[in-house]
């Protein structure tokens, strides 16, 4: 039974969606005006898993996440570089795609755009005014937040400045400072729709309001995104919706905690960016994919290299492991029942793990725990056979959270290998010496040699040797 932590309840509910075996699940997606910061590729990554599982589980999961490509932060961008703000959207959007695709996710059942749906923002802006929760003024149009009873349910919250120390400026032509802009009156060379309140562009809230609705209805199962969209931006969705259809928006409202850097909270406004395209260039994908998913999405993490590192160094230990354990010479079958029993009970643990809130820490510890309970069994005389039928279908669920158990290359297995990296050097540098001393026989067998274990020697124009592992799967 899956049960998630509802942040609309704050209570862990067992989970069941409105339409037997199917899920609706939107996540907030990126204002496209710069590379994706890593705090949001984390956020990304965990609802992605979050989806797969609900796939493994047996749903069809319909997968929405929005680009919104119109926003100040994109006009501000397009007069920096120069082009357009549809140019700056597109681009940021293309680079999105690839750092998504470099952290290995799979894509949405659904990408809408904000710039496409702007009729729709205008009908449930209109609703919104004909049922008097908003008000036009000069051209911009606001939600009547006094209006609408519910505001505050999930958040705690109803205005923005009742945070200490932040004092917003209040704009007289609001009825009360908490309304927020639903439409935008057109600044002068600013992209600009029409409307029946004249030219101008959606604010940001409601275009997650009518996007929702036009691609997914009026409920949906699974809203979710960063902890740090929950006020004001998740209030307002509500507020919108509800205030519009009088139907329940959303079912579980959840958030992934924040990936603070050091001591400080990484978000763009602090400046100490780090984006997922550096982290993807630095660590590798399946590096910080372990890294994250060793954590549980709703605790906060802190960065670090060295957790990084060595969140993938006890992974590649245990992919060396299973493979190692999953051939080799045949046994007597010593110890085959407890091999048997890991097998039966392998799907369930995982997915106990799993049901529990999206436990992605617990479901990790488990192939750990299988691996070397494996492990001890194969030393004891466990069937290899046996043992690899375990393997691969560890192999299977760890796929399912996207994470990689398959047998390790050769090079990942030597790369930071010290004593490896100082065996090879010095037969560099024995066949450096041979050349010297003409001793072509002696030369020729160590390059020959290694090449026949994968080392391929490279003679480089200034008379020194390097050597590069030529990757292979371990056979
Ligand atoms: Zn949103």
């Amino acid at each position: 039974m899956l049960r998630l932590t509802n942040n609309l309840t704050r209570q862990k509910e067992e989970f069941q969606p409105l339409e037997p075996g199917k899920v609706k699940m939107y996540v907030c997606g990126p204002t496209v005006y710069g590379l994706l910061h890593i705090g949001n590729g984390r956020t990304f990554m965990f609802w992605d898993v979050a989806r797969r599982y609900l796939e493994h589980r047996g749903y069809e999961v319909m997968y929405v996440q929005n680009f919104t490509d119109i926003d100040d932060k994109i006009i501000n961008r397009a007069a920096e570089e120069g082009i357009s703000a549809a140019d700056v959207a597109e681009k940021y959007t293309l680079a999105y795609f690839e750092d998504m695709d470099g952290l290995g996710l799979r894509r949405a059942t659904h990408y809408p755009r904000a710039t496409d749906h702007v009729e729709h923002m205008v009908a449930h802006i209109q609703g919104l005014v004909d049922k008097g929760l908003a008000y036009p003024v000069d051209g911009d149009v606001y939600y009547r937040v006094a209006r609408f009873e519910g505001y505050g349910k999930l958040s705690g919250r109803k205005t923005e400045d009742n945070e200490a120390g932040a004092r917003v400026d209040v704009d007289k032509r609001k009825e009360d400072a908490s309304d927020f802009a639903l439409w935008k009156a057109a600044k002068p060379g600013e992209p600009a729709w029409e409307s029946p309140w004249g030219k101008g562009r959606p604010g940001w809230h409601i275009e997650c309001s009518a996007m929702v609705r036009d691609l997914m209805g009026d409920t949906i199962d699974i809203h979710a995104g960063g902890v740090d969209l929950k006020f004001p931006h998740h209030e307002n969705e509500i507020a919108q919706s509800e205030g519009l259809t009088e139907q329940p928006f959303v079912r579980f409202w959840m958030h992934t905690a924040f990936l603070n850097f050091e001591l400080v909270k990484m978000s763009k406004s602090v400046g100490n960016i780090k984006t997922v395209r550096d982290m993807l260039q630095a660590f590798g994908a399946q590096a910080l994919r372990i890294f994250f998913l060793q954590t549980h999405y709703s605790q906060e993490l802190t960065f670090s290299e060295e957790a990084i590192k060595a969140a993938e160094a006890g992974w590649l230990k245990l992919r060396k492991t299973l493979a190692r354990i999953e051939q080799g010479p045949e046994a007597l079958g010593t110890g085959d029942d407890e091999v048997r029993a890991l097998q039966a009970g392998l799907v369930e643990a995982f997915n106990t793990a799993m049901d529990d809130d999206f436990n992605t820490p617990a479901a990790i510890a488990q192939f750990f725990e299988t691996g070397d309970a494996l492990r001890r069994l194969r030393a004891k005389g466990a069937s290899a056979v046996l043992v690899a039928d375990v393997v691969a279908r560890m192999r299977e669920l760890a796929d399912v959270v996207g994470l990689d158990l398959s047998a390790p290359d050769v090079a990942d297995v030597e790369l930071g290998d010290e004593l490896t990296t100082g065996l090879l050097d010095t037969l560099v540098s024995i066949r450096a010496e041979a050349k010297a001393t003409k001793n072509w026989a002696l030369a020729d067998k160590v390059r020959n040699d290694l090449k026949a274990l994968g080392v391929q020697l490279v003679d480089q124009k200034d008379g020194s040797t390097s050597w590069e592992i030529i990757p292979r799967v371990l056979a």
